[in-house]
């Protein structure tokens, strides 16, 4: 079940609101055009044979909190404690953003400089340093990953 969303006008300052549909009285913006538009859902895929879903993003490096307690990480020598993280922009669309690693973050066989996004999807190809390629899925409504045509699915 769906919560109900109160939907606002964006023109500020504005206080009109409603929960359906209806545009702004004064303003003529559909509030329905301000919904947010429902994201596709990603995972990654690592070589270690472990499968993080992205949900609200996601940082990777041995410290962070979805591999700092795998002992098979550990012996990725070229992977930085804090390497990178993936987010979704405000376009609604996911990046993929190096955090100062030692070994820098590659897309397409380019690296990133630090600090500076690369927008990303399930056919570029990723890797953390040379040595640590990693793959972003699309996800079906059930949570399975959509073959994206690149092969290798651990
Ligand atoms: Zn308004």
């Amino acid at each position: 079940m769906e919560a109900v969303r109160i939907l606002e006008c964006p023109q500020k300052p504005c206080d009109f609101q409603d929960s359906q549909e209806g545009s702004c009285p004064d303003h003529g913006i559909d509030l329905q055009e301000t919904r947010p538009k429902a994201r596709p859902r990603y995972a990654v895929s690592f070589p270690w044979s472990q499968i993080v879903d992205v949900r609200d993003g996601l940082e990777i490096g041995k410290a962070t909190p979805a591999f700092r307690d795998r002992v098979d990480v550990k012996m990725y020598e070229f992977l930085s404690r804090r390497h990178a993280r993936i987010f979704w922009g405000p376009d609604n669309k996911l990046y993929i953003e190096d955090l100062g690693s030692t070994n820098g973050t590659l897309v397409d066989g380019k690296r990133l400089e630090p600090g500076e996004p690369e927008c990303i999807g399930p056919e570029r190809n990723l890797s953390l340093s040379r040595s640590v390629p990693i793959e972003l899925l699309e996800l079906n409504e059930y949570g399975e990953p959509i073959p994206s045509g690149k092969g290798h699915l651990p």
